[in-house]
């Protein structure tokens, strides 16, 4: 990082992000004093050859400019972190690894302004990766030099450091926004909001104003804000000044939006940019085969965008829709047979991503079940339109079986089972479907094991 050198910097929490910070920390010149509350954790990095100062004896903040903490760490709630409250007593700036990054990037030496690096944030309660990935992708078909970080792939400090007429793609969680000190991208996306992560950010307008964050402090060249919720319209209209600004490029997936000086939407497949009450094109998704669904037009939209905020014309994007493969896990294709078609989306872990991956296919063979979450499945009742039958796994499959009450279904127990029995019972036009609804530590390590599991079950079917 530049702008540290012969800073003192603490760093609590020695994970993958804290470690990459006190790296990048001494690359810079500065003096990372590193701790961790867990001992386990300690040893890791002593083995790994960094040096530990105890941030909580007497004095340790004395002559520290600033502490940076992990996402990881229960800052304030249940119980104040004993380390935090010593820094805020200290009077010492609390900052994360994302504040560093930007800082550090707004203290190197540019050639151009034209040419330097220009920075993407992509936040949203959903559709975070999958945006993250279409839009690294689409900068990668249209040969500009790209690096994607944050919640995907590396952690902020371990990129490269950006070079002349390259663009970083930043996938942040609002646990990162809400504590970076600094948050300054080129253009800021906002996919949308759904009532998640509640416990920690108090209510609702906890949750909003640590998005909000992103869009505020001098603010981006340009807001990417996806209006289909009540606080994205509200966010854009902040933002804006007027209907007519185009600093913010409005997105929606159903509704028209042309009213609006820049917008991008998506209905009845079709995405279309308008600019100045001009439509500037139109393009057909229903056959982008790594973007299903509804909720997937509406990350298109927001890659497509964010694309076009950055000068990419607009064949460029389609072209390169075409040949996005989709992110493992997440409405991933496996495989077809017979015109039935396999897809992975291990990632719908909760009702709400569950609810969008059953309407983005005509007709459903749905496997579902795992370790339920409170309610279970009673909210999808609305839902289940397309669902043929469902083959029901894990630990809530007796409790699903009772919620689905009249929609056909059958125990399976195994995911081995699962993909056996509605690959026999499927018939063409149908789509095999792994969309759990539940999370997945009754039978797996977590949901990437999970997905693993059927597209192995499923080539083990149909070759591949
Ligand atoms: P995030 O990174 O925000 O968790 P992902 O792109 O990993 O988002 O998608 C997670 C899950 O959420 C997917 O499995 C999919 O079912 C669902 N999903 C993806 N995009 C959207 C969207 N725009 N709106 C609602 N749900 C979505």
């Amino acid at each position: 990082v530049k702008g540290y050198a012969g800073a003192k910097v603490a760093v609590l929490g020695l994970g993958r992000s804290g470690l990459a910070t006190a790296r990048a920390l001494i690359a810079g010149g500065a003096e990372p004093l590193l701790w961790d509350d867990s001992p386990e954790a300690r040893d890791k990095a002593e083995a790994e050859g960094f040096t530990l100062t105890d941030l909580g004896r007497a004095n340790a903040f004395d002559g520290v400019t600033s502490l940076i903490t992990s996402p990881g760490i229960p800052h304030l709630y249940p119980a104040p972190n004993k380390i935090l409250a010593r820094a805020l007593e200290a009077g010492v700036p609390v900052d994360n690894d994302i504040g560093l990054f930007f800082r550090s990037f707004a203290a190197s030496d540019w050639d151009d302004f034209e040419t330097m690096p220009r920075v993407v944030c992509v936040t949203g309660s959903n559709g975070k990766s999958t945006t993250t990935a279409l839009i690294h992708h689409i900068l990668e078909v249209a040969g500009r030099p790209v690096q994607m970080a944050g919640n995907i792939g590396k952690g902020v400090l371990s990129i490269d450091p950006a070079q002349d007429g390259e663009v970083v793609v930043l996938e942040l969680s609002s646990y990162q926004t809400d504590l970076a000190r600094a948050l300054t991208p080129d253009v800021a996306v906002f996919t949308n909001l759904s009532p998640d992560h509640l416990d920690r950010h108090h209510g609702m307008g906890g949750y909003f104003a640590a998005k909000r964050r992103l869009f505020s402090e001098g603010g981006p060249d340009r807001a990417v804000i996806g209006v289909d919720e009540v606080e994205g319209q509200f966010l854009a209209n902040q933002m804006g000044m007027g209907p007519q600004d185009d600093r913010v490029i409005r997105i929606s997936s159903g509704q028209k939006l042309d009213q609006f000086g820049w917008s991008v939407f998506a209905r009845k497949g079709f995405l279309s940019e308008w600019r100045k009450g001009r439509q500037v094109a139109s393009i057909d998704l229903r056959e982008v085969s790594g973007l299903p669904g509804a909720h997937n037009h509406q990350n298109a939209c927001a890659a497509y965008a964010a694309c076009r905020a950055l000068g990419i014309a607009p064949k460029m994007i389609e072209g390169a829709f075409g040949s996005f493969a989709g992110l493992p896990h997440r409405s991933q294709l496996v495989g077809e047979r017979g015109g039935v078609r396999f897809v992975n989306d291990s990632k719908a872990t909760n009702v709400d991503s569950a609810a969008k991956a059953l309407q983005a296919f005509p007709r459903i063979r749905w496997i579902a079940g795992g370790m339920g979450k409170d309610g279970g499945i009673t909210a999808l009742q609305p839902h289940l339109g397309a669902v043929v039958k469902a083959y029901l796994i894990g630990h809530s499959a007796r409790d699903f079986a009772l919620q689905l009450g009249k929609t056909p279904h059958e125990i399976c127990e195994t995911m081995a089972q699962a993909v056996a029995r509605a690959a026999a019972e499927a018939e063409a036009g149908e789509v095999v479907l792994l969309a759990p609804a539940a999370a997945s530590f009754d039978q797996y390590p977590n949901f990437e094991k999970r997905g693993d599991d059927f597209v192995a079950q499923v080539q083990a079917l149909i070759g591949g």
